[in-house]
């Protein structure tokens, strides 16, 4: 089974990616961790996206792809991959399901984690952690119990992260809508799109993926 995880950022991709692949046995191929990686052993391909990161440009689909295609030639065992994070427009869906034809596969399906903007932006605007020991917190959903101090280590000092803010947020959230939505219909008029709650609790939103990737 290989599958497409779509949704903005903050929806909890990365989470829920984590948890199938130790379910299921999928690997999953963060396009982020790839190429960090592939820079770092210093590959060909790794040279080449080094170079063109340290310029601060954007490495070019096919590099990308390319990169796909070595990590799943390293894990041709596997049950299958999850992709998160790319691909994030539709010539880059055309270039993966030109990858995966080429190796006899497909996209099999897409799980779209659906939230709401407004929340999203609550969501992760409120967040903040210890900055002693790393706990999360929230402004609304998970204060400390004593107000300025950490539950787990008494520290007294928090931080957050600088692209918390709601500005960065919204920005990010319109090149989702603007890039990755087209991407949907793309893979509805293949038949493969689920959409989940994302904004259902964490129980609720695995149970629904699961059922989107065991039903017809
Ligand atoms: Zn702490």
């Amino acid at each position: 089974m290989n599958l497409v995880l779509l949704g903005p950022p903050g929806a909890g991709k990365g989470t829920q990616a984590k948890r199938l692949q130790d379910l299921r046995s999928l690997v999953q191929l963060s396009t982020g961790d790839m190429l960090r990686a592939a820079v770092a052993a210093g590959t060909e391909l790794g040279r080449k996206a080094g170079d063109i990161m340290e310029r601060g440009e954007l490495v070019p689909d096919a590099l990308v792809v390319g990169l796909i295609a070595e990590s799943m030639d390293a894990e041709k065992d596997s049950a299958g991959f999850i992709l998160d994070g790319f691909p994030r427009t539709i010539g880059q869906a055309e270039a993966l399901d030109a990858l995966l034809r080429s190796r006899g596969e497909q996209v099999d399906r897409v799980v779209v984690i659906e939230v709401d903007d407004d929340a999203l932006v609550t969501r992760i605007t409120g967040r903040f952690t210890c900055a002693t020991c790393g706990e999360g917190y929230h402004e609304l959903f998970k204060k400390p119990k004593v107000e300025g101090v950490c539950d787990v280590c008494g520290g007294t000092k928090f931080a957050r992260r600088k692209d918390d803010t709601e500005d960065v947020v919204r920005e990010r959230l319109k090149a989702y809508h603007a890039q990755t939505e087209p991407l949907i219909g793309y893979y509805k008029a293949q038949g493969k799109v689920r959409a989940v709650d994302g904004m259902a609790d964490i129980e609720t939103v695995q149970k629904e993926i699961d059922q989107a990737l065991d039903g017809a």
